[in-house]
């Protein structure tokens, strides 16, 4: 019997591990798919406090998973794949193996949302990508091409530009969601041109099993135009992970978690930080402060009831 279960290891379910476990309740971890979460996928953060000249990604999450072993956090490889919280303690199916826990915090995150073209899904892994930070250095002097309107758009292709010979960033509107600082670097990058009110019908070539183009249509003026193309990297936002509790979790229309105030969901005992509750601020000191928060929550439920 767990005190309590963490599911992912991303910048919320690593805070909540160290606070946990620093309060002596040996939190398990179950580091889920994107082990690391959204910040072990992304470069430089700048806005991280405590960093004057900036952090790798993946180094800070990592960081914070080692000051969570220190005070005795144990990390698990796989994925909840059924979770049973119908009663206290829940059940949990991780890949086949049964574990029990008092209390569940959920921070499993969300994933990479994809335009969901057939083309697209045949071509991911062959120049197809969701991850400029992962997949970048293939397309050294490459056409490469971004799609999306918001921060995650913008920062891709400044990244990309590192790379490739010209970098294309496809946005179905004239509007942007992206910050304007974020706009702004990426406007003034000479290697980025923007094709506003453009949406992607199609990838070119599963024949080939390998990206060499696209198919584009403009909003506006309703044409066709094909281009040719040797990366496509689609950067328009994310699912949040909580199928596994649909039906149980109060979800939104989106599948985010619903907050019962504080870290709370509907489900005494269950608690949520980071992206899978938050589709507002997003920010890895924002899920950081969230794994606190339920981490303290975690703490003081279990303390009432004398564990
Ligand atoms: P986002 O802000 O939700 O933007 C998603 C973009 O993708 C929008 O422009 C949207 O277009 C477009 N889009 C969605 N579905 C599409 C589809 N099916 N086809 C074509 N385009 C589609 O997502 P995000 O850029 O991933 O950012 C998420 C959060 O993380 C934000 O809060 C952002 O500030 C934060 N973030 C911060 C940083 C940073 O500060 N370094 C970096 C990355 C992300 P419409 O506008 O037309 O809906």
């Amino acid at each position: 019997m767990h005190n309590v279960v963490i599911i992912g290891s991303g910048c919320a379910g690593n805070t909540a591990a160290v606070y946990t476990a620093r309060a002596g309740l040996k939190p398990l971890v179950v580091k889920g798919r994107e082990a690391g979460g959204q910040l072990s996928l992304t470069t430089e953060v700048e806005n991280f406090p405590g960093f004057p000249e900036g952090i790798n990604g993946p180094d800070l999450v990592e960081n914070i998973k080692k000051q969570a072993e220190r005070f005795g956090a144990v990390y698990l490889d796989g994925e909840v794949q059924i979770a049973d919280l119908s009663k206290r303690p829940f059940e949990l199916n991780i890949e086949g193996d049964i574990i029990h826990t008092r209390t569940l915090i959920v921070a499993s995150g969300a994933r990479a949302r994809w335009l969901d073209l057939p083309s697209e899904q045949k071509l991911i892994g062959h120049g197809v990508s969701s991850c400029a930070t992962c997949d970048g250095f293939f397309y050294r002097e490459k056409e490469i091409m971004v799609v999306g309107g918001g921060d995650s758009a913008m920062e891709e292709a400044n990244f990309l530009t590192r790379f490739g010979r010209r970098v294309t960033l496809v946005h179905r509107k004239d509007t942007f969601r992206a910050s304007k600082i974020m706009l702004d670097r990426a406007r003034n990058n000479p290697k980025i041109e923007f094709l506003m009110n453009t949406a992607i019908e199609d990838v070119f070539d599963i024949h080939q099993n390998s990206v060499t183009g696209v198919r584009l249509k403009n909003l506006v003026t309703g044409v066709i135009t094909d281009r040719e193309v040797d990366g496509l990297f689609i950067a328009i936002g994310h699912i949040p992970n909580t199928h596994v509790f649909k039906g149980q979790l109060d979800l939104d229309k989106d599948g985010y978690i619903v907050s019962h105030g504080g870290a709370r969901t509907n489900i005494e005992g269950v608690f949520h930080a980071g992206d899978v509750q938050d589709r507002v601020y997003r920010q890895a000191i924002t899920a950081a402060g969230a794994g606190c928060m339920a981490a303290i929550e975690v703490e003081r439920m279990l303390e009432a009831e004398g564990h």
